[in-house]
């Protein structure tokens, strides 16, 4: 039986939350790493995170239902300054970066986070939440408080 890693993933929510889909599609998959990530996040970068591991025979099957799931949560994306769907993760371009790389090297997956960005690529705007569309609404109700 031969395995392959087909995703890394910095916690245990992301990763948790990919294996019971793929399970649930007939995919025969394992997190592997879990535990040492879980009980000890400074060691997640030695480790290379907690990896997301499938039967070779899988693995195209696997990373074609991977892709459908990161397509349709792009979908979902909604800017809330000018409502277009046309949203990337992107690096963060800012001096907090240095100060960030630090605190991830310190604390690994507690401060990864903020190291990307969720960009509108019609208008630029940035979120570090990934700007769902039922968030929408609720920005939009307290900027119209705040005029
Ligand atoms: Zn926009």
């Amino acid at each position: 039986m031969k395995l392959v890693t087909i995703r890394t993933f910095q916690n245990y929510f992301s990763a948790h939350i990919l294996l019971t889909r793929l399970r649930d599609a007939g995919i025969e998959c394992f997190l592997k790493d879990e535990f040492t990530v879980t009980v000890d996040p400074i060691l997640s970068n030695a480790v290379g995170g907690i990896k997301l591991v499938v039967l070779k025979e899988q693995e195209q099957e696997a990373n074609k239902l991977l892709s459908q799931f990161d397509e349709a949560y792009k979908q979902t994306a909604v800017c809330p300054r000018c409502g277009s769907r046309s949203i990337d993760l992107v690096p963060k371009q800012t001096t907090a970066n240095l100060a960030t790389a630090i605190l991830t090297w310190l604390f690994g997956n507690y401060a990864i986070s903020a190291k990307n960005v969720y960009q509108c690529t019609e208008c630029k705007y940035e979120s570090e939440s990934f700007p769902e569309a039922f968030n929408t609404q609720c920005i939009d109700a307290d900027e119209k408080n705040l005029n």
